[in-house]
């Protein structure tokens, strides 16, 4: 056995199923876009000169740094961008916490944290959610710790805290505010902590194109914070860290501001009818604030969350289930487009109208 003992031992991350790419399947199981990206990463990839690939990109992402510091208004070296916000996790753990130390995180969370940690012997002190899914700040300020995680809305929760409470909690707590804005893009009004930056010299925040502009594919992730956690992050990270051609698609997408603004309208809009349908249905669906939905089957249905995500998989329809505390008895179900997220409907309601003998779970 050559792995260190602690990476022998841990679980490791497991990401949501990916079938191949010519598959013609339905899939709402990763919170991916279903939208394809602004038609300018087209343009950008079609102008793009082969030729250049032979020399190194620009170490620091200098170009896509100063566009995202003039889109979102903060200054040039209040910005980090990372192969995916991924990256940027395990970067937190190198430039910030010693190994032995304690981050305070709620639970359920983003399950990458955990693994993260786990990967840099640092301890988790999770802090359940009330039973409502809202998270107990009071209860992650008692806990003694380095750092706090919180995703921001919260996944698989779909549930947001306020600016103001982010506020106050970074003010009275003495080590590092890590906000995961992975689903922002997505939320009701001036949701973002962005404006904290500046004020609040221990929030980090972190934000990815993988989400909300469609680019799972290209690993784009970005960090608003004060200039000296940001200088942290750039002597850490790998030195060529975002390549060339993934520097060329993120400025080409972050420019398009209004093929942004109208896709993120059309989700928000099937996120409101997908949970009216659903709730017709008999799912209990509370308001979220992303691009996913955690729903409860319908009590009395008979049917578990584990056979339903089954039941759909067996028909090339992916949703989510979890196998996890306080989580399997749901299913996340991703928005889709119209069109998929009404097939996804129709196959619910003949599951849900189908004799009883035949929803019987199959042994599971
Ligand atoms: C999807 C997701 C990420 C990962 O983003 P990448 O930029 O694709 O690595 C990070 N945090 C949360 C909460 C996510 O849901």
């Amino acid at each position: 056995m050559y792995a260190k003992a602690h990476i022998h031992s841990m679980a490791p991350y497991i990401p949501g199923f990916q079938p191949e790419a010519e598959q013609q399947v339905i899939k709402l199981n990763s919170n991916e876009n279903p939208y394809p990206p602004s038609p300018d990463v087209r343009k950008a990839l079609a102008g793009f000169d082969y030729a250049l690939l032979r020399r190194y990109p620009n170490a620091t992402a200098e170009p896509v740094r100063e566009v995202l510091a003039e889109i979102y208004g903060v200054n040039r070296n209040q910005v980090f961008c990372g192969n995916g916000s991924d990256e940027i996790i395990s970067l937190l753990f190198k430039a910030f916490l010693e190994e032995g130390s304690t981050i305070a995180l709620p639970y359920p969370t983003y399950s990458l944290y955990r693994t993260a940690a786990d990967i840099h012997r640092v301890h988790c002190e999770f802090v359940p959610t009330r039973d409502d899914f809202s998270i107990d700040t009071e209860a992650l300020l008692a806990v003694p710790s380095q750092a706090i995680i919180l995703v921001n809305p919260n996944a698989p929760t779909g549930l947001l805290v306020s600016v103001d409470v982010i506020e106050e909690l970074a003010g009275r707590y003495n080590g590092l505010l890590i906000v995961d804005e992975a689903y922002i893009d997505f939320a009701d009004g001036e949701a973002s902590a962005l404006r904290l930056i500046g004020r609040c010299p221990n929030l980090l925040i972190l934000r990815t194109l993988s989400k909300s502009y469609s680019l799972c594919g290209i690993r784009f992730g970005y960090a608003f914070a004060d200039e000296a956690l940001i200088e942290a992050l750039d002597k850490c990270k790998d030195s060529y860290n975002v390549s060339m051609l993934t520097q060329t698609i993120a400025a080409a997408a972050l420019r398009d501001r209004s093929y942004f603004d109208e896709t993120v309208g059309r989700i928000r809009a099937s996120r409101g009818s997908l949970g009216g349908s659903l709730r017709r249905l008999g799912f209990a669906v509370p308001d979220s604030e992303t691009n996913f939905l955690l729903c409860t089957p319908p009590a009395g249905s008979g049917l578990s969350a584990r056979r339903i995500t089954e039941w759909l998989a067996e028909r090339h329809v992916y949703i989510r289930h979890f196998d996890s505390p306080l989580l399997e008895d749901k299913i996340r179900i991703s928005i889709g487009t119209e069109e998929e997220n009404s097939k996804l409907l129709t196959l619910l309601e003949d599951l849900l109208n189908r004799p009883e003998d035949e929803t019987v779970p199959s042994g599971d």
